[in-house]
């Protein structure tokens, strides 16, 4: 099969992906996988999916030319996938949007999801309250604490908040925790996972509603430029913002694809979320994929200075396109990161969410060594208001 139209029937990304969970929610994922499949090829679906998109959302997303940063940066020119103007502030409402509305067609009632910042649980709060549906959102009891004002926007938007005190009482154990309530309450639930992880049909159907940007993109370039870019970049967490503007573009054989990672404080110290770049095969979350793992299996704690890099594995597909070449995985620190992230607020007028400000990172070390006539297009998956207490603290400030 050619790497466009994967995954298989069965879920695989070559060797990665599948269905790893228990037995119980077999039938629940069959269910779920046919009914997705019908409704990705209905015309009234599709039709109303892109009147979300276009009233709620509020796409098409732009995409902006950086001149002041292309000329900081001395080489290729920079355009940025604005995602961070979409309603709620980043690309998860493409999804969440899309599955909400999957789970209405389903008869569904009650929605749950997982959070590690609170990005996906604002989202998912968001369009439950959009479709009249009851939320509950599971966060680690660590990130509850950290991350006070997410929760009360979830809490504003009518979704109910469950700490999870297991493990290290973060996003991995919130994700188990979602799975253990989705097990239990299979008729009425309908669970909205955050990325292009967990078991199939979730990576494939995660793609398939965040590739909207792609396809954008695809038109919008040629407008603009006259033509393709040479090479499309976006952060890596879960991968979905990634895979989103990636999956268009793959069958574009002269676009390099290149995903960035969160080198936390060097990928050399053990402190980073660079599953990719640093981690061997594993299974999590019920699919096969690239983890950070020790010898044992055990995960091993992850760290960057952006929340939503923050996961110890990464969806399938994105391990599958590293092996096969057709992406290529790169990883920008902490201190990289912030560096880009105050360029773009000083230069643009655009404060971006620390996720993307790593693929901007990137993108700026790179266009140094390319020719002006080169065209670079970053996704800036978010806005930064989110991270405000942040580089606060990191500047030894409190706001
Ligand atoms: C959650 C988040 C990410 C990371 O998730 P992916 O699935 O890797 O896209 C990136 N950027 C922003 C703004 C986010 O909120």
């Amino acid at each position: 099969m050619k790497l466009y139209d994967l995954p298989d029937a069965r879920g695989h990304f070559g060797p990665y992906g599948g269905t790893f969970v228990a037995e119980t929610l077999i039938a629940a994922l069959d269910n779920l996988r046919e009914n997705y499949l019908r409704l990705k090829d209905d015309p009234a679906f599709q039709q109303e999916l892109a009147y979300e998109l276009a009233h709620y959302v509020g796409r098409p997303s732009p995409i902006y030319f950086a001149r002041r940063i292309t000329e900081k940066a001395g080489g290729a020119q920079i355009f940025l996938k604005r995602e961070d103007l979409n309603h709620t502030g980043a690309h998860k409402v493409n999804s969440t949007v899309g599955m909400a509305m999957v789970a209405r067609h389903m008869g569904k009632k009650r929605v749950i999801a997982e959070t590690g910042a609170g990005q996906h649980g604002v989202a998912s709060a968001t369009v439950a309250a959009r479709y009249g549906m009851e939320c509950v959102v599971y966060m680690g009891a660590e990130d509850v604490k950290r991350q006070a004002q997410n929760v009360y926007r979830m809490k504003l938007l009518g979704a109910t908040v469950v700490p999870v005190e297991s493990g290290s009482r973060t996003l991995k154990d919130a994700l188990n925790e979602a799975m253990r309530d989705w097990v239990t309450n299979i008729q009425d639930t309908f669970y909205i996972i955050g990325t292009v992880a967990g078991p199939h049909p979730y990576p494939m159907m995660v793609r398939d509603f965040n590739a909207i940007v792609g396809k954008e993109c695809v038109v919008q370039m040629p407008e603009m430029c006259g033509r393709q870019p040479d090479a499309v970049l976006a952060c890596v967490g879960g991968g979905s913002n990634a895979m989103g503007i990636f999956h268009p573009y793959i069958p574009h054989e002269s676009v390099r694809l290149i995903g960035v990672e969160a080198g936390g404080e060097g990928i050399n110290t053990g402190r980073h979320s660079a599953s990719l770049s640093a981690g061997t095969p594993g299974v999590l979350h019920g699919n096969r994929t690239y983890l950070l793992q020790d010898e044992n299996g055990q995960i091993i704690e992850t760290h960057s200075i952006s929340a939503g890099l923050d996961y110890p594995g990464v969806g399938p597909e994105h391990a599958w396109l590293k092996d096969t070449g057709r992406a290529e995985y790169v990883s920008v620190t902490d201190e990289e990161a912030l560096q880009a992230f105050h360029d773009l607020c000083r230069m643009e007028g655009i404060i971006p969410a620390l996720e993307s400000s790593h693929a901007l990172a990137h993108a700026m070390k790179m266009a140094a060594d390319m020719r002006p006539d080169q065209i670079l297009l970053v996704n800036l998956s978010g806005r930064g208001d989110k991270d405000m207490a942040t580089v606060a603290a990191h500047m030894g400030m409190v706001v």
